[in-house]
């Protein structure tokens, strides 16, 4: 089972605006901001504004509108930095074993350089 939702968790937090974070983009469904310590040049989080654990956690408890403001939210920000002719990586850890180290689900869009071949 899914560990319960932590209000306190970090990106609890910027979305609420107690801390602080370089926004990129945001909707009624999703917010997109900057990771602070980016593994390429452009390495972009986007995280659902509802309080949701990871992937396992929002498909199964987050409404149809939700998941679609969300998936649609992703493709918005490839497209409008550019992204999609060049390439880019997403990314969603999820539990221990992929080391999630912040319990709000998060995809990250890594991008501006040659990735490599997908991790194992
Ligand atoms: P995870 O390992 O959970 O998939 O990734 C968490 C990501 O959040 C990491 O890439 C980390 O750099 C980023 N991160 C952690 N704390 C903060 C923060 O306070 N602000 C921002 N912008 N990113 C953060």
């Amino acid at each position: 089972a899914t560990q319960p939702y932590d209000n306190q968790n970090i990106f609890a937090k910027i979305l609420r605006g107690e801390i602080p974070s370089k926004a990129v983009y945001e909707d009624d469904y999703a917010y997109a901001f900057h990771d602070i310590n980016p593994q390429a040049p452009t390495h972009i989080l986007v995280i659902p504004r509802g309080a949701y654990v990871s992937w396992d956690d929002f498909s199964a408890r987050a409404s149809d509108a939700e998941i679609a403001g969300f998936i649609r939210a992703v493709g918005h920000i490839a497209r409008e930095n550019g992204l999609v002719a060049p390439g880019y990586r997403l990314l969603a850890n999820a539990g221990i074993n992929a080391h999630q180290e912040v319990p709000h689900l998060h995809v990250h869009i890594f991008a501006g350089r040659p990735l490599g071949p997908m991790l194992a």
